[in-house]
């Protein structure tokens, strides 16, 4: 038995995504640079949006194009409207289309819940929540205006949005971002509800504790790492690339069935181990 057999004609790992053209939001650092790096990988065309630093994001297209496959850095602060819809416009005008959105580009602005200012709250659900939207939004109108093309992939698109364990568990101290992930699961649902009747699949990932800048604090001394490795069963920390295997996965057709899930990819943080011992 040849090892592609069972798998959908035509799709053989490491040209998983051949042909498919993939954008992934906040590009140039931690996640969504090793997920960018991974969809290039398996063979597909990434744009690398970033909204600072230049130079890291042509460092990812660098390393894309090694594989031998078409990369560019696009400069865009995802929660701008018109800012996302010149950016699906370009990649629309320099790549063809858009098969793959993931919806990765987030960040943290935590306080104390009397302490939390409006803009602290506004800035989070900004770039976390109506940041998706607009990207997904976006996405989906070129997936519809072009429809299947069987030869590339058996869905008209799919959108990967990146959540968190915390769609999912309750954190002190940061209700903003806790609130933006919650309202990120709604929306991939509600989304893959709507869509799927037009082949369009949407689906989340949700990290747990991974080894990147936006939680530095949590595993940079060792005191920290033992803190955080308490609530990892599989007890180690998680590395971009981890993520970056789940999206792959996931906007592969091996996955085609896979339609509004949340993959967690967490080493088990979900699975409460407080409760291991007690309850
Ligand atoms: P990171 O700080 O390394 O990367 C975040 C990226 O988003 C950066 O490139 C940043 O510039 C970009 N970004 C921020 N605001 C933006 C905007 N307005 N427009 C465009 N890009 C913007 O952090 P990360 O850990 O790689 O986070 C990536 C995603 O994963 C986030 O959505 C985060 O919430 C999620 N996540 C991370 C972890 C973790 O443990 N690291 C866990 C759960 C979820």
């Amino acid at each position: 038995m040849s090892p592609a057999e069972g798998a959908p004609e035509g799709v053989v790992p490491p040209q998983l995504l051949k042909g498919q053209k993939a954008l992934v939001t906040g590009a140039n650092s931690g996640i969504g640079k090793a997920t960018a790096v991974g969809l290039g990988r398996a063979g597909a065309d990434v744009v690398v949006n970033y909204v600072a630093g230049r130079e890291a994001a042509e460092q990812v297209v660098e390393e894309i194009t090694s594989f031998g496959v078409r990369a560019a850095a696009y400069e865009a602060d995802v929660s701008q409207e018109d800012q996302v819809v010149a950016m699906m416009d370009r990649m629309v005008q320099e790549f063809g289309t858009i098969d793959i959105l993931v919806a990765n580009a987030g960040l943290q602005r935590d306080a104390s819940f009397t302490e939390m200012s409006l803009a602290q709250w506004q800035k989070v659900l900004d770039v976390n929540l109506t940041g998706q939207f607009l990207c997904a939004r976006e996405a989906t109108k070129e997936f519809l205006r072009r429809g299947v093309v069987p030869e590339v992939s058996r869905a008209a698109g799919k959108i990967i949005c990146m959540s968190s364990v915390h769609q999912l568990i309750p954190w002190a101290g940061h209700v903003n971002y806790a609130s933006s992930k919650g309202g990120v699961q709604m929306m991939m649902e509600t989304l893959a509800q709507e869509l799927a009747p037009k082949k369009i699949r949407v689906n989340a990932i949700a990290p747990g504790a991974i080894k990147t800048p936006i939680n530095r604090s949590a595993w940079e001394t060792p005191e920290a790492r033992q803190d955080l490795l308490r609530l990892i069963p599989y007890d180690r920390i998680g590395e971009p690339e981890d993520i970056a295997h789940a999206a792959v996965g996931l906007a592969s057709d091996l996955m085609d069935y896979v339609v509004g899930t949340t993959l967690y990819v967490d080493g088990g943080m979900t699975l409460f181990p407080g409760f291991a011992t007690g309850g």
